[in-house]
């Protein structure tokens, strides 16, 4: 048997999730059964605990979009009993029993062993949001950016993908303004390595104009809605912009003149359905650049049992850095 946090499915529009020791029979199909170690909480999760975005289709559920943890058993030459492994994206924790639980069954096709060097809770401080982090800063230097260029912009900056984009930007020599919501977190960010902190509310009151002054070589954005529209008018000549979340919401009011007079990109960045080299490409550069001692004043441990909490505070965008989950708390 396992203990997990049961999802039941969406009444009047809100679900709810208890701890349930489910038989080990209850585990979903796959080849690698896995016992977990850490999981951690993402801006998804907390839609799939509360039932909303209808991502979830299929009830009772278990939640969690990314793991860390040790083979338990293997039908896959690939993994045996014992290799560490991580797991994050492939739509686990939405179509597929997730991390909130202290066994999970899945494809090996999903799995990433664990890099060396990191253990599973270094692998979850990390998680999905590092994982997109490094992915938008990769995409950023391909598209042509480098410190020379000038400084990045990163928006939803106290949130789990924006303060380890701006540790890991840093470290890579860049300059960096973070754009928060909550200036009580300028501390945390200028110890992160930002060197200008700038209030969401100032920005969004700044005056609109169809181009303005171009202040940002490129932008990490993890918010959308107005604020991706408004920092697309002020990136510099040849800039770009790695758009990678919608927690201001999924609209885009901007206009083309950023494209046609100073040649922005747009990238959109997607970690759910990487390609595995990609993935371990990733990883890698993550274990080698990330300074975990650094970042872990930003790192909040908690038990199955304060999930559902959690869950509503990342909504309302009130979790600074990253939650772990230890199923065993
Ligand atoms: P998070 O820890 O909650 O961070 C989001 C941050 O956005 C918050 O901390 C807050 O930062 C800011 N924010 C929240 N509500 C806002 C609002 N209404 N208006 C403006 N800013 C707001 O979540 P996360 O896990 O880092 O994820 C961030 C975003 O990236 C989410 O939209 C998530 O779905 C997306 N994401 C996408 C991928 C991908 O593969 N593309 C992967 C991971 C995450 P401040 O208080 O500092 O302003």
């Amino acid at each position: 048997t396992f203990r997990a946090l049961v999802t039941t499915a969406p009444v009047d529009g809100k679900s709810q999730s208890s701890i349930e020791t489910l038989d080990d029979a209850r585990l979903p199909d796959g080849d690698v059964t896995v016992d977990i170690e850490w999981a951690g909480l993402n801006y998804k999760d907390g839609l799939c605990l509360t039932g909303q975005g209808g991502l979830v289709r299929s009830f009772p559920h278990v939640a969690g979009i990314d793991f860390a943890g040790t083979v338990r058993s293997s039908d896959d030459s690939r993994y045996t009993s014992g290799d560490k492994v991580v797991l994050t994206g492939w739509r686990v924790g939405e179509t597929h029993w997730g991390g909130y639980a202290e066994r999970a069954r899945v494809k090996a096709d999903w799995l990433v062993p664990l890099p060396s060097g990191l253990s599973t809770r270094d692998a979850m401080v990390i998680g999905t949001a590092g994982l997109t982090a490094m992915l938008a800063i990769n995409r950023l230097e391909a598209l042509g950016i480098t410190p020379a260029s000038g400084e990045i912009l990163v928006t939803g900056a106290a949130g789990g993908v924006g303060s380890i984009a701006i540790a890991l930007a840093r470290r890579l020599g860049y300059s960096l303004t973070a754009l928060s919501g909550r200036p009580q977190h300028a501390a945390m960010l200028q110890a992160l390595g930002a060197t200008t902190v700038l209030d969401r509310a100032e920005f969004l009151a700044q005056p609109d104009k169809p181009l303005e002054t171009a202040r940002y070589a490129a932008a990490i954005d993890c918010v959308g809605g107005d604020i991706l529209g408004k920092l697309l008018r002020q990136i510099a000549y040849g800039g770009a912009v790695a758009s990678l979340g919608n927690a201001a919401g999924i609209a885009l009011n901007t206009n083309v003149l950023p494209f046609l007079l100073r040649g922005v990109t747009l990238a959109g960045i997607d970690s759910v359905m990487q390609p595995y080299d990609a993935r371990i490409a990733a990883w890698s550069r993550l274990a080698g650049l990330f300074d975990f001692a650094a970042y872990d004043a930003n790192v909040e441990e908690v038990g199955l049992a304060a999930l559902p909490e959690k869950a509503a505070q990342i909504l309302k965008g009130e979790v600074r850095g990253r939650v772990l989950v230890n199923p065993k708390a």
